[in-house]
């Protein structure tokens, strides 16, 4: 039997937003990602005796910069504290007023007004801890990927809040950092034993398009970044993740996004999974970053397609086919009965069990 570490941040459980309703009329009117899931996770890999636990290093925020505006790190990071002291009341905070030009002239003052110039929708709200959260998430991705750089042959970040819907300058979909591609961003640092600097490859296999990994490197070819969603045209997150968005400048090429209808069950994932990670294959990387989603599963609450306990060790299996150095940072995945399975299930087929 393989065996890997994990990486798992207790910081997560300060962002908790279990209770909280979300407004209108959207079908799924509660926030799924919460912090039950982490635990869920983490007890499954631990009761499965398949990964170790570690505790995340400390990598500050130099490799956070490197990707995401820094302004938009320094308003997530206060944002709590100043909307308490602006508005004399706690939040948590959800603006709900959005920038939809390319970037505002002119900031507002107030809290509300600036961080809705780096948000584009209401489901990422900001608690006394989120930031504690938040950061702790992105430790945990960065300690995974230099845990891959330093030999091991793959490591799990087991990340919450997720990352993947998280631009360079916006946040929003679960997500204010985006884990996977501050991983990703690091491990391009580094130099291969070549002496060139590595190259990543990121497949993204969450149901939902990965909009914010795809705009950090949509101009870039030393990161390819591959995702298999649930078509736009119909599904969250709506204004990114059609097929003919290929990558652009020096980049063309290097962005790879296989939409699916909603529904689509294992053949028609597999069959569209299978000839992704060719092209993966053909670029032939350095290292890997799996966007790993599980809420692709039947009945998952933000879903429609219907993958199964089996389908997911399929997929962890086809993944470790590539036969690359692998960081596997946590997504989504939202039906809390399959969730512990459905990981234990990928990681077998990962590691060969
Ligand atoms: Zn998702």
């Amino acid at each position: 039997m393989q065996w890997m570490d994990f990486y798992y941040a207790p910081a997560h459980i300060l962002h908790d937003p279990q209770e909280l309703q979300r407004p209108g009329t959207h079908s799924q009117n509660y926030y799924c990602e919460v912090a039950v899931r982490g635990l869920a996770l983490r007890d499954a890999l631990l009761a499965s005796g398949l990964a170790a636990r570690q505790a995340p290093l400390d990598f500050g925020l130099d490799p956070v910069l490197a990707v995401h505006d820094a302004r938009m790190v320094q308003l997530l990071q206060a944002a709590y504290e100043r909307f308490a002291a602006e508005a004399g009341a706690a939040g948590p905070v959800i603006p709900d007023t959005f920038s939809v030009q390319e970037r505002p002239r002119r900031w507002p003052r107030t809290i509300y007004g600036q961080l809705g110039g780096y948000c584009f929708d209401r489901s990422s709200p900001i608690f006394a801890g989120t930031w504690q959260a938040v950061y702790g998430s992105v430790q945990t991705a960065l300690s995974a990927a230099a845990a891959v750089q330093e030999g091991a042959a793959a490591a799990y970040a087991l990340c919450r809040p997720p990352g993947h819907h998280a631009h360079a300058d916006l946040y929003g979909g679960f997500c204010y950092l985006n884990n996977a591609a501050v991983a990703a961003h690091w491990l391009a640092q580094r130099a291969a034993a070549c002496g060139r600097q590595q190259r990543v490859a990121i497949v993204d296999v969450d149901y939902h398009h990965g909009n914010g990994t795809q705009a950090i490197f949509y101009e870039r070819a030393d990161v390819f970044v591959c995702s298999i969603h649930a078509d736009p045209y119909d599904e969250y997150p709506y204004y990114w993740g059609h097929a003919d968005e290929t990558g652009a400048g020096a980049g063309v090429g290097f962005n790879l996004n296989v939409p699916l209808p909603l529904g689509a069950d294992e053949e028609m994932y597999f069959a569209a999974l299978l000839p992704a990670l060719e092209k993966v294959n053909q670029f032939q990387a350095d290292r890997l970053v799996i966007s790993l989603g599980l809420d692709t599963c039947l009945g998952d609450p933000t879903g429609t397609f219907r993958l199964q306990r089996d389908a997911f060790w399929r997929m962890g299996a086809a993944l470790a086919a590539l036969r690359l150095p692998t960081v596997v940072v946590q997504e989504g995945g939202y039906r809390l009965d399959t969730l512990g399975e459905n990981i234990v299930a990928f990681f077998q087929g990962f590691l060969g069990e």
